[in-house]
């Protein structure tokens, strides 16, 4: 959608395809970072977006047993908002895409999921997709994968996937939230049970971190017992845990890191979780996939224009943001390792912090660092595309 948004803005004819009939997906993150903010602010965008309901965090914290620790610090970003806005992903979507029909070039396609690359001598030139009007054929002269981590056209294309590996998976269940809980608290651990919670309003929704495949034997233990691990790591629900009452009502999300070795093909390009699935830890695969989009924008909106896109400025995009996926990634394997792997197995209350826990408790400036990682990034992108529809007299856009 950021993609798309930045290419019609740019005047290149743009059509976006969604699968669903709307954004109204609870599997999506609810985090809008400060350098997505920061795009926004860029845009001309941001005083009307920050219109719509969200929290600010300017700090993230953990319950860690019995211990509250801030773990990350935004107001020291060099970025107009320092903070990360917690808004679901589906107000953001509905907001580019409603700014996007603004826009003469911009085609959003609800309902339509592609299923298959058309190629033609060697060259990805479009794909179909089935609609609610049956299957249907779009030509493109670029096809951009932003599909997300179960892509269908990094799998169509052929490319090579390496697996960085995922010991964990999530399930994904909404609880009622009362006015008088304790809120900006995102991540919970006590005694082997990892919980993150977020707040919706009137309800959280709560992401319960397993070890990789171990739903089966959490069901098998029932959902009594699971109801207890729930009240242990947030105790507040002990008097509202009783809502789910089915395993209908907790969905497995299968987490995922893994990267293509290439990105790109003539006439086809992959983006976001499409050419890396990234885990939810750390909370920045949202984030990355945004700035892809802002990098694919920069790097081919003039030779798109000028009909004269190659491979060579496809390739440009996958270098681009290849360093900062492979150093985000590097840093989910070794938490997954490190870290949650080692706070699934602990079966014991904790009597003292973990020790880099310890140290961001000690020296606060130093909870700049992880603020830094989450909230901007590694090379992080701006706009530099050019919207021709803003007139030069009135300097007033479409
Ligand atoms: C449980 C979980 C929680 C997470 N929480 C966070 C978080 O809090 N913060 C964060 O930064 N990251 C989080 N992540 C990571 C984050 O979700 C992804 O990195 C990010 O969503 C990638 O964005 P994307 O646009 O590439 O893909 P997606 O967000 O997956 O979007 C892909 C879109 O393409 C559509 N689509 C799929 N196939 C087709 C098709 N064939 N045709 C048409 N449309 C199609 C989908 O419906 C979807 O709308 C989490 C990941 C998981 C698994």
């Amino acid at each position: 959608m950021v993609a798309g948004f930045l290419l019609a803005r740019a005047g290149i004819k743009v059509t976006v395809l969604e699968k669903h009939n709307d954004f109204f997906r609870d599997f999506r993150g609810d985090t809008i970072h400060p350098s997505t903010l920061q795009l926004m602010y860029e845009l001309g965008l941001l005083e009307e977006f920050l219109r719509l309901p969200h929290q600010e965090y300017r700090q993230l914290s953990g319950r860690i047993g019995d211990f509250t620790v801030i773990v990350a610090d935004f107001t020291h970003l060099k970025t107009h908002c320092k903070f990360i806005a917690l808004m679901p992903q589906w107000d953001f979507l509905n907001f580019l895409a409603a700014h996007g029909k603004r826009y003469p070039e911009f085609t959003l396609m609800m309902e339509t999921e592609a299923t298959e690359l058309i190629e033609e001598d060697g060259r990805v030139v479009g794909v179909r997709a089935k609609s609610p009007h049956g299957p249907i054929e779009i030509r493109a002269r670029l096809t951009i994968g932003a599909d997300g981590r179960h892509s269908i056209v990094r799998e169509r294309a052929g490319f090579q996937v390496i697996d960085r590996g995922a010991p964990i998976d999530v399930l994904w269940m909404r609880i009622s939230r009362e006015r008088t809980d304790p809120d900006q608290t995102l991540g919970r651990f006590r005694e082997g049970k990892l919980m993150v919670t977020l707040d919706r309003d009137d309800y959280w929704q709560c992401a319960y971190i397993i070890p990789k495949g171990g739903f089966d034997a959490i069901k098998q233990r029932g959902l009594e017992r699971f109801r207890e691990d729930i009240v242990t790591v947030v105790p507040e629900f002990k008097d509202r845990v009783g809502e789910l009452k089915e395993w209908e009502q907790i969905k497995l999300l299968s987490v995922a890191v893994d990267h293509l070795r290439q990105w790109c093909r003539p006439g086809l390009l992959c983006i976001g979780d499409s050419a890396h699935a990234m885990s939810p830890i750390g909370g920045v695969g949202i984030n990355l996939a945004i700035q892809d989009a802002v990098a694919t924008a920069n790097i081919i909106a003039e030779p798109m224009i000028r009909q004269e896109l190659f491979l060579e400025h496809l390739q440009a995009v996958q270098h681009r943001r290849e360093f900062p996926t492979r150093v985000i990634q590097l840093f989910q394997v070794f938490a997954h390792k490190r870290f949650v792997g080692a706070a699934l197995r602990t079966t014991v209350p904790l009597k003292k912090l973990p020790p880099p826990l310890a140290v961001l408790e000690k020296f606060p400036y130093l909870r700049r660092l992880p603020a830094w990682f989450i909230g901007v990034g590694v090379r992080p992108e701006h706009v530099h595309t050019t919207d021709p529809h803003v007139t030069a007299h009135s300097g007033a856009s479409i």
